[in-house]
């Protein structure tokens, strides 16, 4: 593992009513005393940010927006910027998440877009790349990562904390995940790619797997000396199983 600890993110998408925040402090008290040493962190939909920073405020449990504007403000009915998120306690941003690539037709110029409008705010981005499952088939899932490496990841990055994370489009929410062997073959890429453009910045960046990890496949996920953490969707939702995974970590 590159990274210092390992970083378990949690991303709930479009879930989450107010009734749900229990979930966020049932996770916050089972993280106090844990012996997991995990950087934590949880993303739940804009509208939750603020009532879960509150709650949140003192506990290990860091918090993230799933999406934002390249602009701090403006003209663009229904959309929210970084500086809104960071604004309502969010430290972190999920940014290029492939349903934000394929729903919303995000291109990687865009995503870079994204990401410096998170440094503008003092967020922290999270960068997913991921191939779909005609290129992993087609033996290209590693060309297609760097590509979108290159493109997706600004310079202003140099010096920055971000973390990347490695989602093949195909694992998501399908309950199927790549061998090890070939999630440690896209991290190493990944980890080469991040070294050979921001230098010794890029073997402490964390490099996540995200893609169905659930809490009876983490352990063998984490265990990958390549992946330093994991993005979780589903199994985030229910503060039981999202502890079992840090758990694993
Ligand atoms: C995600 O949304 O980033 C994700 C990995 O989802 P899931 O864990 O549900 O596959």
């Amino acid at each position: 593992m590159a990274a210092t600890s390992p970083f378990i993110a949690g991303n709930w998408k479009m879930h989450g009513l107010r009734t749900q925040l229990d979930q966020l402090r049932i996770l916050a008290d089972g993280l106090e005393g844990h012996p997991s040493l995990a950087r934590v962190a949880i993303c739940p939909p804009a509208t939750l940010l603020a009532e879960a920073a509150h709650m949140l405020m003192g506990s290990r449990v860091e918090l993230g927006g799933q999406d934002c504007q390249s602009e701090a403000s403006g003209a663009f009915t229904g959309d929210v910027s970084a500086e809104m998120l960071a604004d309502a306690g969010a430290r972190l941003v999920i940014l290029g998440h492939s349903e934000r690539r394929t729903l919303h037709g995000e291109t990687d110029a865009k995503v870079s877009a994204k990401v410096v409008a998170a440094l503008r705010a003092r967020l922290e981005p999270i960068v997913c790349v991921g191939e779909h499952s005609d290129d992993r088939k087609a033996g290209r899932a590693v060309r297609i990562v760097e590509g979108q490496l290159a493109a997706s990841l600004p310079d202003r990055l140099a010096g920055a904390r971000f973390s990347i994370a490695y989602e093949p489009v195909w694992a998501i929410g399908s309950g199927v995940t790549p061998s090890s062997h070939d999630i440690a073959e896209v991290h190493d890429a990944i980890r080469r790619a991040l070294m050979a453009r921001f230098g010794e910045q890029g073997a402490r960046v964390s490099i996540l797997y995200g893609g169905s990890v659930k809490p009876d496949n983490a352990a063998e996920i984490l265990r990958i000396a390549a992946v330093d953490g994991a993005l979780v969707g589903g199994a985030s939702l229910a503060a039981a199983d999202f502890l079992e995974i840090i758990a694993a970590a």
